[in-house]
């Protein structure tokens, strides 16, 4: 099973006719909202790619459907925590006529994760379990440091990029995940190279380029699936939970990158985040 401390954010993305500037007001000519936020992505892939996958999270009073969603894609949700006081995490996109966006978060409910909700989802891991945490939530190294203490294999995705959130859960990681820039910024920050980590796996994401693997001295690249993007939003969240469920049933990693590169592709091929996320069965039918 994949236990993920992660974030949960209502994406509202306002249509604008251009992105205000100082001092002005604007009328929007259009609201969606979506479900979004890295640890949600992340969950979704995982449980369409197959896994059993358990949230460990929170929303507010008015996150509600949010939790439900990523429940009906098949996320166990038991451990998320409603949040009396606290708004549920959002983003407010504002996205202009020609598709450039400028985005406002508000973290909320996702810096708010009581700690007895993560002790109560900790307790269901069983050694060779997977915790998977990324930077959108608060305490991640603690959780890192007990899930190893226990025997889990510890999956941390590098992103959004944060300095000292990553120095302080180096330590405790079997695999790391990042995207060329935060690759960049990880080596610019603690000046070493992702090989001299110490880390069992490596993956750098690559974009269009594919994917790097680094597995002690050895490195593999993997060319990613020749498609037409139309967004990319979405796709590095789809391979961290495509690989990790591939990897929760044992396959090889070899076979494992080689899943999440079809599932990301298929991806960006889709307008959306988690509500578009592909399943195993979308996959095998893909042609390339
Ligand atoms: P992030 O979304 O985190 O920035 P990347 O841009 O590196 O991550 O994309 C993650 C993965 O998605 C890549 O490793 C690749 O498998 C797939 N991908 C991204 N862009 C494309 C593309 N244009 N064509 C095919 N696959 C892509």
């Amino acid at each position: 099973a994949i236990f993920n401390l992660g974030s949960i954010n209502a994406d509202y993305f306002y249509r604008v006719p251009h992105l205000p500037g100082p001092g002005e007001t604007l009328a929007s000519t259009g609201l969606s909202r979506g479900l979004g936020g890295k640890g949600a992505n992340m969950s979704v892939a995982a449980a369409r790619a197959g896994a059993r996958t358990i949230h460990i999270g929170a929303v507010g009073a008015d996150g509600l459907w949010a939790r439900d969603q990523m429940m009906e894609s098949g996320v166990d949700t038991r451990h998320v925590a409603t949040l009396a006081d606290t708004p549920t995490g959002h983003a407010i996109i504002n996205v202009d006529d020609a598709g450039e966006n400028a985005i406002v978060l508000l973290p909320g409910a996702n810096h708010a994760i009581p700690s007895e909700t993560q002790e109560a989802a900790l307790s269901e891991a069983a050694a060779g379990d997977i915790l998977l945490v990324q930077n959108e939530t608060l305490m991640q190294a603690e959780m890192a440091k007990t899930a190893r203490d226990l025997g889990l294999y510890v999956a941390y995705a590098a992103a959004p990029f944060d300095a000292s959130a990553t120095a302080a859960i180096l330590p405790y990681l079997d695999f790391l995940i990042l995207n060329e820039v935060e690759a960049e910024q990880l080596a610019q920050s603690i000046g070493k190279t992702p090989e001299a980590l110490g880390i069992a796996d490596v993956i750098i994401t690559l974009g269009a380029k594919g994917a790097r693997w680094i597995n002690g001295s050895q490195t593999r690249d993997f060319p990613a699936m020749p498609v037409t993007a139309v967004d990319t939003t979405g796709a590095g969240d789809t391979f961290t939970g495509f690989v990790l469920a591939a990897r929760d049933r044992g396959l090889p990693m070899e076979q494992a990158i080689a899943l999440a590169m079809r599932a990301a592709a298929l991806m960006v091929t889709r307008h959306g985040t988690a509500d578009v996320i592909p399943d195993l069965k979308d996959v095998d039918e893909a042609r390339f």
